[in-house]
């Protein structure tokens, strides 16, 4: 049988943006050439809305599967060119039918074709009925039945000017748009549940997703940044490109707690890892910050905490798990795979010195009170230069380098 395959990348939503079309599918060309990297490098194609990506039978199965992972992509399906002829269109469906039909004793399945060589002697229609009744005609006895609204296994095929292909069933993919199409955020990353998934979140709309994390190992063990790292290469999967920013934490934490209202030490560490990322975001030419809160799971997450610790910012900062429920949260971060990491055990730095009773409406002008008794200036100023970079591209243990 021919080795050859060609991948049809479909895409809905880029579809709709007009005189833009083309830099959006720039990008997920060039996103979908990373996520194949390493491979026997496949051709690409890109015909009027989709792409297709010429590769070889041995490697179609794991292109597919990395494909799934791209953000802006609808579905991908693997085809088989043929000749333009029905009983070799017939014999490819028999082929990749024919096995999951003995398997499951019993199949629905249905033809559809499509026709952008209008020239071609039979309509669409008459495509699929000759070449749906060459396939009954062997497989019928097997078990296959014909349905047209609810097929197991639906074969498309296109007859195209120069070629005809005959793709499986559509595998779906991540939809959103390519990565890098909308800018760079970053994302405070705690090693929780929340973060990782409002990191992914902003990445399937777009955006290439850096994360600084706050860590304070003199207090909590390298537990915490060992997590976190994983997280973020995980994430990083679905993007590339990304860094991850470590801030040393400990300081800024003690001052706090030896200086101000114990009531209002979470509010003000998260104040403090506001203008610490903030500073790091313009540095690194980032449009926006992004957290997991989520609104009232926890004290510090009221509508007035919140505000609290925004008011710092001048940059936008997108909680994009602000509706949501941790149910619905925890359901995401599991499709993401990122939940098995996040639910090992390890506190975050939030939880040290956590006061008896967390103020849940810390007042601002007592924060900019406390805020008087430390010098907060110097701390950001002294986290700034200590920070560690991470590019989460590159392989382990050389990854780690100071920033310049
Ligand atoms: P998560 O599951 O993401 O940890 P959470 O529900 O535990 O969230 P909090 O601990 O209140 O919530 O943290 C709220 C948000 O603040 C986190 O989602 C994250 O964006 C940020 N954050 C908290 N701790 C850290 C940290 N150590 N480093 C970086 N960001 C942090
Ligand atoms: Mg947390």
């Amino acid at each position: 049988m021919n080795e050859a395959r060609t991948l049809l990348v479909r895409y809905d939503e880029i579809g709709l943006k007009g005189k833009n079309r083309r830099f959006f599918e720039n990008c997920l060309l060039k996103n979908i050439q990373r996520a194949l990297a390493g491979l026997e490098p496949p051709r690409y194609r890109v015909p009027h809305g989709r792409i297709l990506v010429d590769t070889d039978r041995t490697q179609a199965g794991e292109c597919a599967q990395r494909l799934t992972r791209v953000p802006g992509i609808a579905s991908v399906s693997i085809g088989v060119p043929v000749e333009r002829d029905f009983d070799a269109m017939a014999e490819v469906g028999i082929e990749w039918i024919g096995p999951r039909l003995r398997e499951a004793g019993a199949l629905k399945f249905c033809v559809r074709s499509q026709r952008s060589d209008k020239s071609f002697h039979k309509t669409s229609p008459e495509i699929d009925f000759e070449v749906g009744s060459r396939i009954m005609q062997r497989l019928a006895p097997e078990g296959l039945t014909v349905d047209i609204k609810h097929a197991d296994c639906v074969l498309e095929i296109e007859v195209g000017e120069s070629e005809t292909v005959v793709f499986d069933n559509r595998h779906p993919g991540l939809r959103g748009l390519p990565v890098g199409s909308a800018g760079e955020v970053l994302c405070l990353l705690s090693g929780g549940i929340d973060s990782p998934v409002a990191a992914f979140m902003m990445a399937r709309r777009g955006c290439r997703v850096h994360h600084v994390f706050f860590d304070n190992q003199p207090f909590l063990g390298r537990g915490g940044l060992d997590k976190v790292e994983r997280l973020a290469r995980l994430l990083n999967r679905y993007q590339g490109g990304g860094r991850l920013y470590v801030v040393p934490f400990e300081e800024t934490q003690v001052a706090i707690r030896d200086h101000c209202r114990p009531a209002n030490r979470v509010v003000l560490y998260r104040r403090m890892m506001y203008r610490i990322a903030h500073a790091l975001a313009e540095e690194n030419k980032c449009l926006g910050l992004v957290t997991g809160e989520s609104l009232g799971q926890v004290a510090s997450q009221t509508l007035e905490n919140l505000a609290a610790v925004s008011s710092i910012a001048r940059l936008s900062v997108f909680r994009p798990l602000i509706g949501l429920d941790k149910r619905d949260i925890i359901a995401e971060a599991q499709k993401i795979e990122t939940y098995d990491i996040s639910i090992e055990p390890h506190p975050d730095c939030c939880s040290v010195f956590m006061p008896p009773r967390p103020a849940t409406r810390a007042k601002e002008a007592d924060l900019l009170a406390d805020e008087q008794r430390f010098p907060w200036q110097d701390l950001v100023q002294k986290a700034l230069e200590s920070v560690k970079t991470y590019v989460l591209d590159e392989p382990v243990v050389e990854s780690v380098r100071t920033s310049s």
